[in-house]
């Protein structure tokens, strides 16, 4: 039975059986990894908290190699990240980030630079708007995981952009003449594919302090476009920001 050791940030979870919980970690050495938390449902677990949502920590654990869950021996807290978990507006966001690593990596698939940068990003969610925060990690990660939609060029012609109507398809840019021919395109603005670029390739805290003003909501549609054609369906915690929204507009009327 082998022994593991690596910083882990806390991915998802769901309840096994009475008392344990199965806990999905994106971690620095091993890439997204699953294991069982026995009794951390107990009252008094030795797990205590630890294994709350976007949490960052030390985790150790034993691969009996008879399964593809590990069993987690302990977690370390090193960042509870507790804010991220506060606002419900924070939680859609921070959730729309994690979702996007767990569906995007393969498990025990090791991808160091992409932990770097969710922990920075999980980071700056806690003082940064977390709209931005996400927008810029989701355009990284998507980079970072070998789906960087082509900015510069028509994909189907080649012809270079910009184009004033633009689409945006799997792999890329896809000019007006292209796009009547192919199906499940989004428009996506000459600004915004700008502000896009800008996003993946700028430094991070240049991209974190800079508003992205009228571009937000387009970008936001884009990638969640992006990610709906990647992993078959609808980010989960889309429909979470656009309820948590909903609600927040009917509580504002009753105001
Ligand atoms: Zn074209």
């Amino acid at each position: 039975m082998a022994l593991g050791k690596s910083s882990a940030v806390v991915i998802g979870s769901f309840p096994l059986g009475e008392s344990d919980r199965v806990v999905t970690f994106f971690s620095r050495e091993y890439g997204k990894v699953r294991g069982v938390a026995r009794a951390s449902r107990r009252p008094r677990s030795r797990f205590a908290g630890a294994l709350e949502l976007f949490t960052v920590g030390e985790l150790v654990f034993f691969d009996t190699g008879r399964s593809e869950l590990l069993r987690i021996d302990h977690f370390d807290v090193v960042r509870p990240l507790a804010r991220l978990r506060e606002s419900l507006e924070r939680l859609g966001h921070a959730s729309w980030m994690v979702e996007c690593v767990n569906r995007l990596t393969g498990e025990r698939d090791p991808h160091a630079a992409l932990y770097g940068l969710l922990t920075r990003g999980l980071r700056s969610m806690e003082v940064a708007p977390p709209g931005r925060v996400a927008l810029s990690f989701v355009a990284r990660c998507l980079d970072q995981t070998g789906h960087r939609p082509r900015l510069d060029a028509c994909v189907e012609c080649g012809r270079r952009a910009p184009f004033p109507r633009a689409r945006l398809g799997e792999g890329g840019l896809v000019c007006e003449a292209c796009a009547p021919c192919l199906p499940g395109l989004v428009p996506i603005s000459p600004a915004a594919t700008a502000a896009l670029e800008r996003l993946r390739g700028a430094p991070w805290e240049d991209v974190i302090g800079t508003p992205l003003g009228r571009t937000e909501g387009e970008l936001k549609t884009v990638l969640d476009a992006h990610m709906t054609r990647l992993i078959g369906m609808a980010p989960r915690a889309t429909k979470f920001l656009r309820e948590v929204r909903r609600l927040s507009k009917i509580a504002g009327d009753r105001a």
